[in-house]
Order: C-alpha cells, then sequence, then structure tokens
C-alpha cells in the first residue's frame, strides 16, 4: 500500500533552488488527511525543489509524522511535526496550525482523541445528508477514497465529482458543502484560546492559518489578533500561496510588531487544490528559512 522513500544520491539533488534563498513549506497536507500524496511522496518533492524545511500539518492527527521523518532523515530534509486544528474563534472557525506537536503523549495530543471522534461523527452525518439531497453515496465510497482514514470533506467532493452531482471539487463545496451549505455538518471545535493553551502546554507553538478566512480585514489583524498574542499564539501565516506580496509583507510586519513568527507554506493538498506545487504556491511563493528559526524561537519561550 504505502510507498517507501526511495534513497537518493546526492548529486540528484539540487541543495538550494535557483534563487538562492534557502526555502521551506510548512503547511502540506498528505493521505493521512485530506492530501493526495504519501507522506514520503511529499518529502521526496520537497528534495527535489530543493526545500531546506518541510513541516507536514494534517488535519487534525500526527499520523503521517512518523514515515514523514523517516523519509526526511534520508533525504537530508529538516521535518517539523504538525498538524491544522479547526478551532471555534467567535462565531468563526479558525485554523490552527500546531506546530512541533510530537506524536506521543501530552495535553493537546490526548484531546486530539476526542477532535477525531468529532470528525468522524460529522462524517456520518454528511452521509446521510448526501442521501437525504438523493445522492447515491455510501460511507464505505467515501473511505475508500480517502484510503481509510483520515476522511474530510475534500473526499467527498472527489466521489460527488466522481459520480456527477458536482463538476469539480470547488463547485461540489460551493453548492453542498462550504459553510452554510445544505450539507455542511458544524463539528464541536476546541476554543482558540483553549487550543493555544494545550499547545503550549504540550510544548508545540500555535499558529493561524491563512487569517482571510475569518472574516476580519487585513487592516483589523492587529486588533483582532492582540488578545490570542497574550494568550500564546506563536506565529500567523504570512507567506501563503493566496496571498499577494503586499499581504504577505503587512502580516509579516503584524507578526514582527507582535513579537510573534511569521510562517508560510502552500497548503499542498495534491490533487484536491491541483493549481498548488509544494514549496512555490501557485510559482511565486518564497519562504524563507527564518521562519522555522523564529518557530524555534517561539518554542524555545515555552520552557
Ligand atoms: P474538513 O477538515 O473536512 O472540514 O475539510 C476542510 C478542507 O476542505 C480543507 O482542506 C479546505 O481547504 C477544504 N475546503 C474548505 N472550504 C472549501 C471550499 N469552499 N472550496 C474548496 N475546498 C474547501
Ligand atoms: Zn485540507
Ligand atoms: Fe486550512
Ligand atoms: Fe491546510
Amino acid at each position: 500500500m504505502s510507498r517507501q522513500a526511495r534513497p537518493r544520491p546526492h548529486w540528484s539533488r539540487r541543495l538550494s533552488p535557483p534563487s538562492g534563498i534557502v526555502t521551506v513549506d510548512l503547511h502540506l497536507h498528505s493521505t493521512f488527511s485530506d492530501g493526495t500524496e504519501e507522506p514520503e511522496a511529499i518529502v521526496e518533492s520537497a528534495a527535489d525543489a530543493g526545500l531546506k524545511a518541510i513541516a507536514l500539518t494534517d488535519h487534525d492527527n500526527l499520523n503521517g509524522i512518523a514515515r514523514a521523518r523517516q523519509a526526511a532523515d534520508t533525504l537530508g530534509v529538516e521535518l517539523i511535526s504538525g498538524t491544522e486544528l479547526s478551532v471555534g474563534w467567535g462565531d468563526a472557525a479558525m485554523h490552527l496550525l500546531v506546530y512541533f506537536l510530537e506524536p506521543e503523549n501530552g495535553p493537546l495530543q490526548d484531546k486530539l482523541a476526542e477532535v477525531q471522534h468529532g470528525r468522524a461523527t460529522r462524517n456520518d452525518r454528511i452521509v446521510g445528508r448526501l442521501q437525504e439531497l438523493g445522492m447515491d453515496i455510501t460511507f464505505a465510497e467515501i473511505s475508500e477514497e480517502a484510503g481509510g482514514t483520515g476522511i474530510g470533506r475534500p473526499h467527498f467532493a472527489a466521489v460527488m465529482v466522481r459520480k456527477g452531482y458536482a463538476a469539480d471539487i470547488g463547485d461540489a463545496f460551493d453548492r453542498y458543502l462550504a459553510t452554510g451549505r445544505p450539507a455542511y455538518m458544524p463539528r464541536q471545535r476546541l476554543a482558540a484560546v483553549e487550543a493555544i493553551e494545550l499547545a503550549r502546554a504540550s510544548n508545540a507553538v500555535p499558529v493561524i492559518a491563512h487569517p482571510h478566512t475569518l472574516g476580519v480585514g487585513a487592516d483589523d489583524y492587529q486588533t483582532a489578533f492582540q488578545g490570542l498574542a497574550e494568550a500564546g499564539l506563536g506565529g500567523i501565516e504570512a507567506y501563503y500561496a493566496e496571498y499577494d506580496p503586499a499581504l504577505r509583507g503587512h502580516i509579516a510586519g503584524l507578526c514582527s510588531q507582535l513579537g510573534i513568527a511569521a510562517t508560510g507554506g502552500s497548503d499542498y493538498h495534491g490533487t484536491y487544490k491541483p493549481s498548488l506545487s509544494i514549496g512555490t504556491g501557485k510559482g511565486d511563493l518564497s519562504v524563507p528559512y527564518s521562519c522555522v528559526e523564529a518557530l524555534r524561537a517561539q518554542q524555545a519561550g515555552n520552557r
């Protein structure tokens, strides 16, 4: 089933991209959630792209970390363990990247079991709703699409497309799966502050992912995120594939004012988000290695 990482000769890889800047990608999804590539394949692509470090950030679980780390050790890529949690922030669903969370016992790791149960229950309800809406879709088909575990909405979308109920993944979200649409099913979430505190208590560093999804204008980020920074927020994703250079710079400047890390990544999902590539996003992404150093400085503050 799973492919093992192939050792490769040192001369077959570039050590840094043509620009000469040492770059990283700190937001990547594998088959352990809703990405289509195995952890080893992601690490190989990162090595091919000349990335010095990557973080695997599957939704709500750390199950791919051990395999990614083994491949990363073989290929000489620095692997940062991570996950992406959906947390509640007022009425909004915030995505919180948690870096350096190791697959072992700990306050947040123990909570992940409950989060995974909530996801499974929600997934059952989505299947029921799609059937009520007249679609001939079974849980077994969704599970097969997901490879058994880490089931998320893009897997539902892919099956809907294959069976002719939607034109493409985006259409499946727009008409059925996105927040407020007929097959959207909420699930219980940790509150943002609770998740931040649990992350810090687990010697990890919590970071707001893609802040544009929070319904707050970029000019208001400082006011909006001040309280979270005081609660232990360790960073904000500034170098995101969807952002223009001005917004990336604006968020990085805010991070520096708040004394937290600016981070970045592609949010690669393989063929579920076909326009995004590892390391380069839509082609113009370049996340400097200094982001990793800033995250490590944040982690050092946990002690
Ligand atoms: P889940 O974790 O099951 O709630 O699904 C979250 C995933 O769905 C993330 O990978 C999102 O990028 C993806 N997603 C959320 N909203 C949309 C949308 N409107 N169009 C495409 N993908 C989306
Ligand atoms: Zn995802
Ligand atoms: Fe996200
Ligand atoms: Fe993501």
